[in-house]
């Protein structure tokens, strides 16, 4: 890099470390490499893959179309790679992954195993010091935070936990070794979207299946099926347009909204337009209608309909009734997208526990208690989720300007300036992380701008003689007001969701994603780098 001022520090190691090897810290690495900054990344797994490194358990597949959900920064990769499935499942992910990490030589710069633990600033060398699990310590101008929302996993804590005597998992860290449901009474804890998958595949070999569930979710079903070699065709001849056009949307994937009101349409036109949604598949049932996220009667239309279905597929109407969702609108947790889920219920090895009545109590050596029964369990299964979108960072012991703690900066609720830069935290950039629409939009797509909008941003500074850049205190204000004024105009706030920490005891109760669409979310980003990045502050 030559003498420019922003690897100049005499110490430093690399002028980019990178935290995590999934989509974000694969593209990263490929983007700081292509300018010219020399990069460093540090990856947990044994393996790259991040998400899809971890969550490997039976039935993980992703929500969004395999062919939505890819890179596009590479139109010869996006033509080379070729998708078996409209939503891909884990294996399929992860190869992907692997794949694109070996084309563009992206392994001699991720060091594996290896966790950070501590980042600390030096307010005097304006230089970040990464300390890691192994006790390493390197030296870097910049960290780029690319660990994830969705990775840090709960550990259950009912008492007793370690007294069982049967295997246990976590969807979340699910083992590489094969793990054999047959012959056994399997439990499983969680009805979200890791619950929702694995359930209707461990229930086709487990001697018997115990779902308990606290709060019955919304699902539709994915209606997945393979990607036929024409359509592939028609996709790749088009793909740059499919991905232009993406951009434009609040979702950054080909999913359009019906424009019109639910509430403004004959109850037959309604019905008409759910039913084409429900048998169309996948999570653009929300797209229904344009109101079904932020007008409480259309949503209920909505989440009506669903419970209707539910009533029709499963047999036992005690058992429908458990499994009907009413206590959050449709979609304000995480719509799930399902292969079978309904249906399981009607099989004679599946029983629905109702949680929310009688809450497990602890954990036995044989099994697990609830407030009304102890089950006999050979297996647990803990589809419990994760500490949501500040998790991963808050984990590592993060200490800014001044010495001020990350920890301490976020103890009132977790607060960003646009998703990107944190106040008192200078050449720390952030990819989807809180403030972000990320979590709400097509994730590949949201990371590959958030990262070109970092790379134009450390290019711009070293074109321009700079090395610290930090979010001013005032931008980070305006922005966590307007991700709360976004947030407030819809029904999202309303749910106990993670999209509010409300799943994590003692979490502060704060809007965490931006809810404004991926579009407009981009225009501002370009907006604020246009006006000579606005709201950060430079030296
Ligand atoms: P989650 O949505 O947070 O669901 C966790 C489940 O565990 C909920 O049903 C929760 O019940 C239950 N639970 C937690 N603690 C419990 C307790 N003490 N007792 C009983 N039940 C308990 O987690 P997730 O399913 O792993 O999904 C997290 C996110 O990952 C999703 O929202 C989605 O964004 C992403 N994801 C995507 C896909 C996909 O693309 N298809 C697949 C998996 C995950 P309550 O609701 O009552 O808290």
């Amino acid at each position: 890099m030559g003498t420019d001022p922003v690897s100049e520090a005499q110490d430093i190691d690399y002028e980019v470390v990178i935290v995590g090897a999934g989509f974000a810290g694969l593209y990263a690495l490929h983007e700081m490499r292509r300018l010219g900054f020399s990069a460093h990344v540090y990856e947990a797994g044994d393996g790259v893959g991040g998400t899809w490194y971890w969550n490997r358990y039976p039935g993980a597949r992703c929500d969004v179309e395999s062919m939505d959900y890819s890179y596009s920064f590479s139109e010869e990769l996006q033509q080379d790679w070729t998708w078996s499935e409209r939503y891909a499942a884990q294996p399929e992910i992860l190869a992907y992954l692997n794949f694109v990490a070996d084309r563009f030589d992206l392994r001699r710069d991720i060091q594996l195993e290896t966790r950070v633990v501590a980042a600390t600033f030096d307010d005097a060398s304006n230089t970040w010091l990464v300390t890691t699990d192994g006790g390493e310590s390197v030296r870097t101008r910049f960290c780029v935070m690319a660990a994830g929302c969705l990775s840090a996993a709960r550990m259950p804590d009912f008492p007793g936990l370690s007294s069982f005597e049967g295997e246990w998992y976590r969807t979340s860290m699910w083992p590489r070794h094969p793990v054999e449901f047959r012959g056994k009474r399997v439990g499983i804890v969680g009805t979200g979207s890791s619950g929702v998958q694995a359930i209707p595949v461990v229930a086709q070999t487990a001697d018997h299946l115990y779902v308990f569930q606290r709060t019955a979710n919304y699902s539709v079903p994915a209606r997945n099926r393979p990607v036929t070699a024409q359509e592939a065709v028609d996709w790749k001849l088009d793909y740059r347009d499919h991905r232009r056009l993406a951009r434009t949307t609040p979702s950054a994937m080909l999913r359009f909204p019906n424009p019109r009101s639910a509430t403004q349409v004959s109850p037959e036109e309604r019905d008409a337009e759910f039913e084409a949604r429900w048998e169309g598949g996948g999570p653009g049932f929300i797209a229904a209608f344009a109101d079904l996220l932020d007008n409480r009667e259309a949503n209920e239309l909505a989440a009506d309909f669903v419970r209707r279905k539910i009533s029709r597929i499963v047999e036992d109407p005690e058992v429908a009734k458990e499994l009907m969702p009413t206590t959050h609108p449709l979609g304000t947790k995480r719509l799930c997208a399902d292969t079978n889920y309904y249906q399981t219920y009607n099989r004679d090895n599946v029983t629905l526990v109702n949680v929310q009545k009688n809450p497990i109590v602890e954990i036995l050596p044989k099994g697990l208690r609830t407030t009304e029964t102890d089950y006999e369990l050979d297996m647990i299964v803990y589809a419990i989720g994760f500490d949501a979108m500040t998790g991963a960072l808050l984990r590592i012991d993060v200490t800014g300007a001044g010495g001020t703690k990350l920890a301490d900066h976020w103890a009132a609720g977790a607060r960003t300036y646009m998703g990107l830069g944190i106040a008192g935290f200078p050449n720390m950039l952030l990819v989807a992380s809180v403030g972000s629409p990320a979590v709400l939009a097509n994730m590949p797509t949201a990371i590959e701008q958030h990262i070109d909008w970092i790379s134009d941003l450390l290019t711009s500074m070293r074109d321009k003689g700079r090395v610290r850049v930090e979010a001013t205190s005032e931008a980070e204000e305006e922005w966590v007001q307007r991700v709360n004024r976004e947030a407030a105009k819809t029904l999202y706030p309303t749910a106990n969701s993670w999209y509010v920490g409300a799943n994590i005891e003692g979490k502060p109760r704060v809007f965490l994603p931006f809810v404004g669409g991926f579009a407009r979310y981009a225009k501002l980003c370009d907006n604020v780098a246009a006006r000579d990045y606005a709201g950060f502050m430079f030296a």
